[in-house]
C-alpha cells in the first residue's frame, strides 16, 4: 500500500514532498506500467483523425467505467470529461489530446498502425494512456483529494481546435487551473522542460489566389503573368519580418504552398499560394495578419494582378502562455519527483498547440516530457512516419499529471467568496 496522504490540511511538508515519488513508484509497478503501455499500443494500432476519435473515446470510457470514475460524454463530438475527488471546489484539470495524423506509418513493429494512411505520429496515443494512468493513481488516492480533478480528453488538436470546442461545451467550467504535457524528442528521458510565460507561438494559416491573364509563354506582352506577381508577393512578405518587425519580437511567415501552371509554354490564369504566420503577442499577430493581406493585394496589383485572400479562422491558435505561479508549482512538484537538475527551462518555440485555448481561458501550464535514450536508438521528431515513443517514460507522465493535480488541490484550499450554496457539477 502507498503511504496515505493525510486528509488534514495541515499535512506536513515532508509528507507532501513524498507524494510525487510515491506516485511514480506506483506508476512504475510492473502491472500498472504494462496496463498503461497496453492502452497506448491499442490506441496506436487504431489511429483516428480529429473529431473521428470514436473508438479511442470508447476505450477511454471503458477504462473509466472499470475504475468507477464518472464522466461526461460526448463533449465536442468525441471528447470525454472525467471527475475524481470530492465533486466540490477547487477544480483542477489535466488534459490529453486523442487525435492522430494523416501519415502512413513506416515503423515496422508489432503494434504498427492497422489503418492505412493514418498514424499516431505526435504521441497523442501516449498522452491518453498517461492521463488514464494518472486517473488510476488518483482513484487509488481519491479519499485524500482536497477537491476535484477534472480529466479532459479532447479531440482534434492537430489543426481542428478541439480545445476551443471543449471549452465552449463547458469542459472547464469552475476549473481554476489546467495542466498539459507533450512528449518531446528534444530532451532525454527523465527530464522535463518548460518555461514561465510564452512557451509556444500563436499560429494562423492563409491562402491567396493571384489572378492574371493566361496565354502563350512566348508572347508575355499579351498576358498578365501571375507567376511573376506571386513570386514578388512572396519576396515582399518576407520583408515584413526583416524590415517591419522588432528583431527581438520573434515572428515567422512561411509560404509553404505555391501552385500554378502545368506546361512549359503556357502562362497560367492564376496562381495559389498559402502558408502560415506565427507570433507571440496578440498585437504582433494581428499586425502581421493585417500586413499579409495588404502586401498580397497591393504587391499583386503592381503586376496588374488581382488577389483574393482567405485566413483560416478554424485553425488559428493563440500563443500558449504558462501561468507563472503554476510554473513554480510545476518546478516544485517535478523537482521532488525527478530532481531539480532534471527540470529545465526552455526557450519558447514557434510551434503551436491548441492547449493555448485552455491557458487563455484559465491559468494553464504546459510542459515537455523528454524521451530520448541513446541505448534505444534514434527517436525521430513528431509528425515523422518513423516517429516512435519511448514507452519507458509513460509512468513519469502519469505520475506527474497525478502529482501536479493532487498537490495543487492541497495547496489551494477552496475560497467561498460569493455564494457558498452554489452547486458544482450536480450530476456527480
Ligand atoms: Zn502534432
Ligand atoms: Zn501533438
Amino acid at each position: 500500500m502507498l503511504t496515505p496522504i493525510s486528509s488534514n490540511p495541515s499535512v506536513n511538508k515532508e509528507a507532501l514532498a513524498q507524494i510525487p515519488l510515491n506516485f511514480l513508484d506506483f506508476a512504475k509497478r510492473p502491472q500498472i506500467m504494462e496496463w498503461i503501455i497496453g492502452i497506448r499500443r491499442k490506441i496506436h494500432e487504431k489511429p483516428e483523425l480529429g473529431y473521428e476519435e470514436f473508438e479511442t473515446s470508447k476505450l477511454i470510457r471503458a477504462e473509466l467505467d472499470q475504475m468507477g470514475i464518472p464522466y461526461k460524454y460526448p463533449v465536442a463530438v468525441t471528447g470525454v470529461v472525467g471527475y475524481i475527488g470530492t465533486g466540490k471546489p477547487p477544480f483542477v484539470a489535466l488534459r490529453a489530446d486523442m487525435d492522430a495524423l494523416p501519415i502512413q506509418e513506416l515503423v515496422e513493429w508489432e503494434h504498427k498502425s492497422k489503418v492505412p494512411g493514418k498514424m499516431h505520429a505526435c504521441g497523442h496515443d501516449a498522452h491518453v494512456a498517461m492521463l488514464l494512468g494518472a486517473a488510476r493513481i488518483l482513484k487509488e488516492h481519491q479519499n485524500d483529494l482536497q477537491g476535484t480533478v477534472v480529466l479532459v480528453f479532447q479531440p482534434a488538436e492537430e489543426g481542428g481546435g478541439g480545445a476551443k470546442k471543449m471549452i465552449d461545451a463547458g469542459a472547464i467550467e469552475n476549473v481554476d487551473a489546467i495542466f498539459g504535457l507533450h512528449l518531446s524528442v528534444r530532451f532525454p528521458s527523465g527530464v522535463v522542460a518548460s518555461n514561465p510565460g510564452p512557451v509556444l507561438a500563436a499560429s494562423g494559416f492563409f491562402e491567396a489566389v493571384i489572378h492574371g491573364k493566361g496565354g502563350h509563354a512566348a508572347l508575355p506582352q499579351h498576358t498578365i503573368d501571375p507567376i511573376l506577381a506571386a513570386s514578388n508577393v512572396i519576396v515582399s512578405l518576407q520583408h515584413l519580418i526583416s524590415r517591419e518587425t522588432d528583431p527581438l519580437d520573434s515572428q515567422v511567415i512561411t509560404i509553404a504552398k505555391f501552385q500554378g501552371g502545368g506546361a512549359f509554354n503556357v502562362i497560367p490564369d492564376s496562381v495559389t499560394i498559402g502558408g502560415t504566420f506565427r507570433a507571440f503577442s496578440k498585437e504582433s499577430f494581428a499586425q502581421l495578419r493585417q500586413r499579409i493581406g495588404e502586401v498580397i493585394t497591393k504587391q499583386a496589383s503592381v503586376q496588374r494582378c488581382n488577389a483574393t485572400i482567405i485566413f483560416d479562422e478554424k485553425s488559428c491558435y493563440p500563443a500558449t502562455v504558462n501561468n507563472k505561479e503554476l510554473h513554480e508549482h510545476f518546478r516544485k512538484v517535478a523537482g521532488e519527483m525527478l530532481g531539480l537538475e532534471n527540470v529545465i527551462q526552455v526557450q519558447p518555440m514557434m510551434g503551436a498547440e491548441d492547449f493555448a485555448f485552455f491557458s487563455e481561458a484559465i491559468a494553464g501550464h504546459f510542459f515537455f516530457l523528454g524521451m530520448t535514450d541513446e541505448t534505444q536508438g534514434k527517436f525521430p521528431s513528431g509528425h515523422s512516419p518513423y516517429y516512435r515513443v519511448n514507452e519507458d517514460v509513460l509512468p513519469y507522465g502519469a505520475a506527474l499529471h497525478a502529482a501536479l493535480a493532487t498537490r495543487y488541490l492541497l495547496d489551494h484550499p477552496p475560497t467561498y467568496t460569493s455564494n457558498p450554496e452554489v452547486h458544482y457539477h450536480d450530476e456527480l
